[in-house]
């Protein structure tokens, strides 16, 4: 694939994929006002106690994620490469044909 198709494509699954959607196939989330919240899926903190354990936000308006547990953050993409152990393009690919 040739640079300018590459760009065209990260462009196109940045706009057409949700975070939300994404990360709710793999983590239970709640909504909490305007975030999401789950139990976050790298530092696996659900051996914290209820209070703490739903440190993982994603908020859906910017698309990017936070866990206050261990501060792993980042977008769509950095979630899959994170949570696939894919390269970043491999995470475009990824995304692009499931989602
Ligand atoms: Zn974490």
């Amino acid at each position: 694939m040739d640079e300018v198709s590459a760009r065209n494509l990260i462009a196109a699954v940045r706009s057409r994929v949700k975070l939300s959607d994404v990360v709710s196939d793999f983590v239970e989330l709640v909504r909490d006002g305007p975030l999401l919240r789950g139990v976050c899926p790298f530092c696996k903190n659900e051996n914290l106690g209820d209070d703490h354990k739903f440190q993982f936000t994603v908020d859906e308006v910017p698309g990017t994620y936070i866990c206050h547990a261990c501060y792993e953050k980042g977008d769509v993409f950095r979630f899959i490469e994170c949570f696939k152990k894919l390269e970043f393009f491999e995470a475009v690919i990824y995304l692009d044909s499931k989602y």
